[in-house]
């Protein structure tokens, strides 16, 4: 079978290997380089774990995906996924070790007496505690990328296509380009990201909110001991909103909230704007130990979609054999390697394997029941 992948991101270059370790030719279609320097995965660090708080089907879900990606790497080769260990302050502690009580994932519960001690550089409040995943872990998104593309470029049945912006998709399997070139196989796998509203019918687009986050780069200088252990830190601030992520292997540290998140109605540039950088800045001013303003070193943009209808990606099929998977919310980078086995499924109409996600949002619609679609 010969399949036409759209999009150089993780989930297009992870369904790209997935369907050529299944047998099949790929071409892969990317608007940008391969991988993509513009895609929203092409980021320092992304994180991987267990409790999402208060979602225990989700947390459930995401119990075997330190493994998965441990089996990503091995495979692609590199090394880009470090076990940095997740600690997520939590404000509900017996309800959160409940939900994780079924997933067996090994955690250790820390009280606000201890956590000043371990983690000297995070500001918490009284009454405060918080979960540690010893065994979660952090991938360095970008590396990950290049080690897929490696792996994709080396072998014999896949044929690249690096700077072409698929502009049509028909039901035949056929995409087809600006420069009025077509493209066609067996199956289309179309994974653009927060592009796909370009790519999908008009009233499934309209449903599909862009969304724009800024990021600091940090790099401190006080605490250099507790920093280069440092875990990702998820639930800081009295929403629970903010979140950092460590510096492993020469990154910086990365801080962001989901107050630094806007709705915006296209898709431009990754300047960051003063006021968001300052926002950011006055938050973990109140939320890190000693922080210095001066340490911040850089800022970014991340774009992403969020769907109307739930918090989850989108899988439509666009026609008998053309799949579209719009990687809503902020899911699909630590669930690609099992997203990616289940777009191959679909794209070679293989029997779906297993996913581990049958029970949430997600898998309904992988499981077939799609929303949308021409
Ligand atoms: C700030 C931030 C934090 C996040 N944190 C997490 C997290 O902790 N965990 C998590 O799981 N997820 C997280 N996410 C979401 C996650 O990063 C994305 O869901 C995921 O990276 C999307 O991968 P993708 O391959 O589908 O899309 P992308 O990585 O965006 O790749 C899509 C690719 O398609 C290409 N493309 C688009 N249109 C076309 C076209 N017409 N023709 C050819 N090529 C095209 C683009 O150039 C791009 O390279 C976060 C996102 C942001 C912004």
């Amino acid at each position: 079978m010969r399949v036409v992948v759209v999009g150089g991101g993780v989930i297009g270059l992870l369904t790209a290997v997935e369907c050529v370790r299944s047998g099949a030719q790929v071409d892969l279609v990317e608007q940008s380089a391969i991988p993509s320097p513009v895609a929203t995965s092409y980021d320092q660090h992304r994180v991987i774990r267990t409790l999402h708080r208060g979602e225990p089907r989700l947390s459930i879900a995401a119990a075997g995906l330190h493994e998965a990606w441990v089996e990503t790497e091995r495979r692609l080769g590199g090394r880009f996924y470090h076990r940095t260990g997740v600690l997520t302050v939590v404000t509900d502690i017996e309800a959160e070790l409940a939900l994780l009580s079924e997933t067996r994932v090994p955690v250790r519960a820390l009280t606000g007496r201890e956590l000043p001690a371990r983690y000297p550089q995070l500001r918490l409040k009284a009454g405060q505690h918080a979960i540690l995943e010893p065994a979660a872990g952090t991938v360095l998104a970008d590396r990950a990328l290049l080690a897929a593309a490696r792996w994709l470029r080396g072998h014999p049945a896949v044929r690249t296509h690096p700077h072409c912006r698929v502009t049509q998709l028909t039901d035949s399997a056929t995409v087809g380009f600006a420069n009025g070139r077509t493209l066609s196989a067996d199956s289309v796998v179309v994974a653009a990201g927060p592009w796909s509203r370009n790519l999908l019918p008009a009233g499934l687009a309209a449903s599909l909110t862009l969304k724009r986050q800024t990021m600091l780069s940090y790099s401190p200088s006080w605490f250099p001991a507790a920093w280069s252990r440092s875990p990702a830190v998820l639930g800081l601030g009295s929403t629970g909103d903010a979140w950092m992520m460590p510096p492993v292997a020469g990154t910086s540290v990365r801080l962001s909230a989901a107050s630094a998140c806007r709705t915006v109605a296209d898709l431009t540039d990754r300047q960051t704007p003063g006021t968001w950088r300052t926002h950011l800045t006055r938050r973990f001013g109140t939320l890190l130990t000693a922080f210095e303003p001066g340490a911040v070193t850089g800022a970014t943009e991340g774009y992403y979609l969020t769907d109307e209808a739930g918090q989850g990606p989108l899988l439509v099929r666009l026609g008998d054999e053309v799949w579209a998977f719009a990687a809503c919310g902020g899911m699909s980078f630590k669930f690609a390697p099992v997203l990616a086995r289940a777009l191959a499924d679909r794209a070679l109409g293989n029997p779906a394997r297993p996913t581990g996600l049958e029970s949430v949002d997600l898998p309904r619609q992988l499981a077939g029941d799609l929303r949308g679609g021409a």
